[in-house]
């Protein structure tokens, strides 16, 4: 899971005993992290990296004193550039403002909630059989205008495809948003959340229990889409990263 540049993970292993007489004063490149247990002796302080981030090196730090320090990888992220015909989805009307400003104070609610009520164990699993179509972190334009980057993964598959929870937890969100179309948001516990946007529909209701595996969902082409796909996306403790690095971990 380590994968220390912009949109990826910082996973640093560091004695247990050391972390456990100084946890109030130890920080991570100044951003969240949240912690494993390895074993008996040691503990993983893991940390998302943000896609904006322009810092060379993250040092974890106790009392003032940089105990580690982790050179970054400067990812390329390649561009797309898509073109919309429906204005609406591009420059929304005036009047939709207030729904959009609301929909992400919700999104950035869910992507913040740091529940302890369950750990989970990785790896996830893909939560859908289709053809990915656009990357995490792409550097997106819509009708020639720069965009956000792509916070995502993107999976085209035909309206009606099945969509699965990737890892346990607990839904959310499961309602209609404008650009996100169907969503559903799931906590996977201790600040790990995953959402899937762009839904024909959910099958699942807020608050209820999901385990890995299970369908949640259709793959529909709701919101704002070119086309029927799933946009699956992965945050740690608010920060979206790239979802393709929980598939492959076994820590
Ligand atoms: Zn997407």
């Amino acid at each position: 899971m380590h994968s220390p540049y912009p949109g990826g993970v910082l996973n640093v292993q560091i004695d247990g005993a050391l972390f456990d007489a100084n946890k109030e004063d130890i920080t991570v490149g100044q951003s969240p992290y949240m912690v494993c247990r390895a074993g008996f002796k040691n503990v993983n302080l893991i940390s998302p990296i943000p896609l904006s981030s322009k810092k060379s090196q993250l040092d974890i730090v106790l009392n003032n004193n940089v105990i580690e320090s982790i050179p970054l990888i400067n990812k390329e992220y390649r561009e797309s550039r898509i073109t919309i015909t429906n204005n609406d989805m591009v420059s929304p009307p005036k009047k939709m403002l207030p729904r959009i400003k609301l929909e992400a104070s919700i999104i950035k609610a869910a992507k913040n909630i740091n529940s302890l009520s369950n750990y989970f164990v990785l790896p996830m699993k893909m939560p859908i059989k289709g053809i990915e179509s656009s990357e995490f972190g792409v550097k997106r334009f819509i009708n020639g205008a720069p965009r956000n980057r792509h916070t995502g993964l993107d999976i085209a598959a035909p309206e009606g495809t099945d969509v699965y929870a990737p890892l346990d937890g607990i839904v959310l969100l499961s309602e209609e948003f404008f650009y996100r179309g169907n969503i559903i948001y799931i906590d996977h516990g201790n600040g790990l959340v995953s959402s899937f946007s762009h839904l024909q529909k959910s099958l699942v209701e807020k608050n209820s229990k999901v385990k890995a595996g299970d369908l949640i969902g259709k793959v529909g082409k709701t919101g704002r889409v070119t086309g029927p796909h799933l946009h699956w996306e992965v945050s740690i403790l608010g920060t979206t990263v790239d979802p393709k690095l929980f598939l492959r971990t076994t820590n």
